[in-house]
């Protein structure tokens, strides 16, 4: 396949939700625009589905009949698979969104929403993952090892589990080493250009980043702060 044409081409996409008119709605959109939609209306019936079908994006509603609501189906979910996740849900509450981020969703949309604000979304989670898809080379700072083939960090060849934003995070600090990134980078790059203004996101993610990477989180070694500006990541010599 041309890697130009990667990005067009069409994907499977889990459709999470019980309500038949939005079932409908979301799978006319996502036809429409060539991709093959796979529906679950329930928790368990998505964590299988989830297994079976490996969809390249899952729309997960948080609201779900049966025991499982949204937040545990992602939350099993991410325990098997790094697909990306956008959450639907009628709440806009921020700690239902930071909620949703800590548990690997990697956007949320917001009920009601439009088919172009769907479509959007759905196209920037999926042209933001796949693009890190295509590097598959290693980085090295130092002690930290990332390999961008098989999505895992190491510290002193210790593994370090991260959620899929965290891992976004620390990459896109990564591939700068030493360099300042702006809180307004990080965020565009992270989570999308909607949250380039999201600091608190932004705040709380380093926070989770330097509790699982930094010997002494209160004396960050890696990720450094420049106040006002941004964060870099810095190599031992600096
Ligand atoms: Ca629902």
């Amino acid at each position: 396949m041309n890697p130009a044409n990667k990005r067009e081409s069409p994907a499977t996409i889990l459709v999470v939700e019980d309500e038949p008119r939005l079932v409908r709605l979301i799978e006319t959109l996502l036809s429409s625009i060539g991709h093959r939609v796979v529906v679950a209306n329930d928790g368990q019936t998505a964590v299988e589905q989830a297994a079976v079908e490996s969809p390249d994006l899952i729309i997960l509603d948080l609201l779900l009949p049966g025991s499982l609501d949204g937040f545990e189906v992602c939350q099993r979910i991410r325990g098997f698979s790094s697909t990306p996740i956008i959450m639907l849900t009628a709440r806009a509450r921020e700690p239902d969104k930071l909620k949703g981020f800590a548990l690997g969703a990697d956007d949320y949309i917001t009920k009601p929403f439009s088919a172009k604000e769907l479509l959007a979304r759905v196209n920037a989670v999926m042209k933001r993952t796949r693009g890190s898809d295509q590097s598959s080379g290693r980085i090295e700072i130092d002690e930290l090892i990332i390999n961008q083939a098989t999505y895992t960090v190491s510290i002193s060849g210790e593994d370090i589990q991260l959620t899929p934003t965290e891992y976004r995070l620390l990459l896109t600090l990564a591939r700068r080493p030493n360099q300042v990134v702006t809180h307004a980078e990080l965020l565009t790059e992270v989570w999308g250009s909607d949250y380039r203004d999201e600091l608190s996101y932004l705040r709380t993610y380093i926070r989770y980043l330097r509790n699982k990477i930094e010997p002494n989180p209160s004396r960050p070694r890696f990720i450094k702060t420049r106040n006002g500006i941004g964060y870099f990541l810095a190599t031992q010599e600096t």
